[in-house]
């Protein structure tokens, strides 16, 4: 009797634990120990919520580059910035977000089709949200205005004239990837359009491109909005974002320029480290064979998501690159960069 007892016991507890696993969540209904969500004082008018990072007020590009590292040469003017020679990047990366774009296509603007002042909004540099005229104006329907462009057109054409700003809100969920890069579940969207929904959870097939279907393909946590020059001066205002996942151990974004100072070779006596440019993040070899990708968190400290692993990059005054401790296992190995 008391057997079955302790084993009723057992198999309630493992049965609760299920139930608990199934719901999702570590909080019980009406939980008042749940933290309270963070006060956020909503956008009143052309600003943004409290809590979001702006990255264009009207004012300057100091939160944008080139690909290049340089200054963007776009023009900024009367609260609004204009397409120029360059597509921009965020100088930060992000990942899941909120994401709010203003943008225009002047009154007197000329063109048809997919010239009807081309540009692009992109999460994470990959996926892109057309921006075109699309009012009066047709063209192929994945690359009118709100298409997330080669995949899907937008549920309804919201568009406003041309002269008019118009509005996207877009919530974006990065895709996942396991360590080898197989993709544990893949990027969704959703758009409104001027406050119109125009994608509703849209799952994306890969990577957005013209005339080919991109699959995934691994990349950091965290990577920049780019902003499209398509050759049309397209106009920009008012861009905040609002980072969806900002408590977890996740990876910043090292620009495009910087990358450089880390590929190469290290060593210590016995071992060679090499770090190469694979899949827009960093592959870390040892004597020869691919053993995991780091992530930075920081300009200086690197991650593998795989291993139990910590990496510190040793730099000179002028921000080079001249060596690298690996904590490993309770082992600290220091190496020098050769080349
Ligand atoms: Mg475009």
């Amino acid at each position: 009797m008391k057997s079955f007892l302790l084993y009723t016991l057992f198999f309630a507890l493992i049965f609760s634990g299920i139930l608990q696993a199934q719901s999702g969540s570590q909080w019980r209904i009406h939980d008042t120990e749940r933290p309270q969500p963070t006060v956020v004082t909503p956008p009143q008018g052309p600003t943004a919520p409290s809590d979001a990072i702006v990255l264009f007020d009207g004012k300057d590009l100091s939160e944008w580059h080139q690909w290049n590292g340089e200054a963007p040469n776009w023009v900024v003017k009367d609260g609004y910035m204009e397409v120029r020679q360059g597509s921009i990047l965020t100088k930060r990366g992000f990942g899941d977000c909120q994401l709010h774009v203003e943008w225009m296509v002047p009154s007197d603007w000329e063109g048809s089709g997919q010239g009807g002042y081309n540009s692009g909004v992109y999460l994470m540099k990959y996926y892109e949200i057309q921006v075109l005229n699309s009012y009066e104006n047709k063209t192929y329907p994945d690359g009118q205005a709100g298409a997330i462009y080669g995949q899907f057109p937008p549920l309804v054409n919201s568009m406003r004239p041309p002269g008019e700003w118009q509005t996207y809100d877009i919530i974006f969920h990065r895709p996942r990837f396991d360590a080898e890069g197989k993709v544990l579940s893949p990027a969704y969207m959703t758009v409104l359009h001027n406050g119109v929904v125009i994608h509703n959870h849209r799952e994306l097939l890969g990577k957005t491109e013209w005339q080919e279907q991109r699959p995934y393909a691994l990349h950091p946590d965290k990577l920049p909005v780019m902003l499209q020059d398509h050759g049309n001066p397209v106009r920009f205002r008012n861009i905040w974002v609002r980072e969806l996942e900002p408590n977890q151990r996740t990876a910043v974004y090292i620009p495009h320029a910087k990358r450089d100072n880390y590929f190469g070779e290290y060593k210590k006596p016995g071992d060679t480290y090499v770090i190469k440019d694979e899949r827009d993040g960093f592959a870390f070899y040892i004597n020869g064979t691919y053993k995991y990708d780091i992530f930075p968190e920081s300009e200086t400290h690197f991650y593998s998501k795989k291993v139990n692993t910590e990496i510190d990059f040793k730099m000179d005054s002028n921000g080079k690159v001249t060596g690298l401790v690996k904590k490993m296992g309770g082992g600290t190995y220091k190496t020098d960069k050769v080349k």
